[in-house]
């Protein structure tokens, strides 16, 4: 009996160890095929690399035992502050990230600039629509039609006034859940903000140091190229100039300059004309024909491309638009946005099946590509990016848990991604690092390390509209400073 059970623990131990190594092979197969799995870490870069996994073990470790303390579960506004106090974070804000390659014009700087910066500015006339928003306009004497006040005087007279001004530069409330009840309220609100911010930024000098910012927000954030979508609105001066589309994307180019001319590590930018899409075909052929003045014009190298914005849920379709989008045909590059929706097979969802037949370079979200293998083939085929937004598609509802978000699957599989920041002004992130961290602690699981977040940085520059001198001169600028970023996280490690 005793030989037997002997035999019988030979046996089970040698199956035993079998079965955990055929496990771990399984295991290392499946991690083999994520972002960032073909890179190979030198030396320096495996020691920032055991220190970053040592954060991230911690927090994931922490989250597992109280899912409370997980950061990317909890929603953005309530998990702000406490993710400014992340070691992963602080690691990452330290990162060099590259570019950020989806943001809007309105949505660049966060809500504390837009109120102490913009809002106190001499000229300043408001007047609120029947639900109480502010819409604003810069004149030196009172605006033509009736309603307008000047904003020193509200102030002046009503004690909550600011209060109530600065809640409409913002999603940021402390119940989320109560305040934005479906995707179609909070959608209602984002709206109205750009509205209000919209209204402001129209006036020439605020517009210009708007933009400024925005560069120095990133610039401080680690972000060195910005391809942003945006309206082209209507600008206009004290004087009563209003310029003209081409004189908007003028003066985003003149500031772009200027800001580079005072920050020589920064690569550039470019812009992507983005309209609205809830317009009807006649608009979107005006629209297209800007576009083509625009690319003839005197800023086309500026000009990166053309999509169209607005909720996919609620907007015209991009089929009700393919006549027209297809007369740009190979002249322009495509950065739609597609398939921003839970729903499946709805027309929002379809907008993915047009994105990829128009062509697109890079999808805006992708959120639903998940349930359409063949789009997800061809998309990695052709190397078309998904810019995934995690922190804006919590913040519209798309998903509460970041664990949840379907890029999981495409940072487990290596899809094409870049990691997105939408509109950081609007819900308190700021720059890409937050975004960067929800996407890292949130889509990749506890093993996600290194090399996903050199990956996505990488991507950024490679996806970019950059042509194949100006990639390479990104891209070599963004390896000295990613050197830099790691010899002084090796250097303070050592001091600590
Ligand atoms: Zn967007």
């Amino acid at each position: 009996m005793w030989r037997c059970l002997t035999l019988y623990l030979v046996v089970s131990a040698s199956a035993a160890s079998d079965y955990y190594q055929r496990r771990a092979v399984l295991i290392e197969k499946s991690q083999n095929r994520s972002i960032g799995a073909d890179l190979v870490l030198n030396a320096d870069e495996r020691k920032v690399n055991r220190l970053l996994m040592q954060l991230k073990h911690r927090e994931f470790d922490a989250g597992f035992k109280d899912p409370e303390k997980f950061l990317p579960l909890r929603h953005f506004f309530l998990a702000r502050d406490n993710i400014t106090r992340s070691g992963v974070f602080k690691l990452i804000r330290q990162m060099p990230k590259g570019a950020s390659l989806h943001s809007h014009d309105l949505g660049l700087v966060s809500d504390a600039y837009v109120f102490h910066n913009l809002t106190f500015r001499k000229n300043l006339w408001a007047k609120p629509d029947p639900e109480g928003r502010y819409t604003f306009r810069f004149s030196r004497t009172v605006p033509d039609d009736d309603g307008w006040e000047e904003v020193d005087a509200l102030r002046r007279s009503d004690p909550s006034f600011d209060a109530r001004l600065r809640a409409q530069l913002t999603l940021v409330v402390p119940d989320p859940f109560t305040a934005y009840s479906d995707i179609d309220v909070i959608w209602r609100v984002f709206e109205g903000v750009f509205r209000s911010v919209g209204s402001l930024l129209a006036f020439r000098p605020a517009f210009e140091d708007y933009f400024y910012r925005a560069l120095e927000e990133l610039h401080e954030d680690n972000v060195k190229y910005l391809e942003f979508r945006g309206l082209l609105p209507e600008v206009y001066d004290l004087d009563g100039r209003v310029y003209t589309p081409e004189e908007v994307l003028g003066l985003y180019d003149a500031t772009a300059t200027r800001f580079k001319r005072a920050h020589p590590d920064f690569v550039g930018v470019r812009f992507i004309y983005a309209p609205s899409r809830r317009v009807n075909a006649s608009v979107v052929a005006d629209y297209v024909a800007l576009y083509e003045r625009l690319h003839a014009g005197k800023y086309s190298k500026f000009l990166a491309g053309f999509d169209l914005v607005g909720q996919e849920d609620l907007g015209r379709t991009l089929l009700d638009f393919v006549p027209q989008l297809l007369t740009l045909g190979n002249r322009t590059k495509f950065f739609f946005h597609a398939g921003e929706t839970d729903w499946s097979y709805e027309p929002s969802d379809l907008n993915l099946y047009d994105a990829v037949l128009l062509n697109a370079t890079r999808i805006g979200h992708g959120y639903a590509i998940l349930k359409h293998p063949e789009l997800l083939r061809i998309v990695k085929e052709r190397a078309i990016a998904i810019e995934v937004a995690p922190i804006s598609n919590q913040v519209l509802k798309l998903v509460d848990d970041v664990r949840n978000h379907p890029a999981n699957f495409l940072v487990a599989n290596g899809y094409p991604v870049v990691i997105a920041c939408d509109d950081p002004g609007l819900w308190g992130a700021r720059g890409l690092s937050f975004d960067f961290y929800v996407a890292f602690m949130g889509l990749s699981g506890r093993e996600g390390d290194l090399r996903l977040l050199k990956r996505l940085a990488i991507n950024s520059i490679e996806y970019s509209s950059l042509d194949e001198r100006r990639k390479r001169y990104a891209m070599k600028r963004w390896r000295q400073e990613w050197d830099q970023f790691v010899a002084g996280v090796i250097r303070s490690s050592e001091t600590e």
